[in-house]
């Protein structure tokens, strides 16, 4: 569960923002300055997070860099605030 405007425990750059991916609408939350990713079940600052990059290549069944011929926005969008 996240409470409105998380810091990132990770970087400490930035808020930890509600995600989700375009394809299933499946959540997440992210940090969008060092690319940190927790799941809905992750308790943020007590889970480690995995890297967005990693999560992406896996899902997409991609090796090394998902990030080469696609963007963040082909996958993924900001969540609306309630689902
Ligand atoms: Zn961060």
């Amino acid at each position: 569960m996240v409470v409105a405007r998380t810091p990132c425990p990770e970087c400490g750059q930035d808020w930890v923002h509600p995600y989700r991916f375009t394809d299933d609408g499946s959540r997440f939350y992210l940090c969008t300055e060092c690319d940190s990713l927790w799941w809905p079940d992750q308790s943020i600052g007590v889970d480690r997070p995995a890297p967005v990059d990693e999560v992406v290549a896996e899902r997409l069944n991609i090796i090394g860099n998902p990030w080469v011929d696609r963007v963040w926005a082909d996958v993924m969008e900001p969540a609306p605030k309630t689902n």
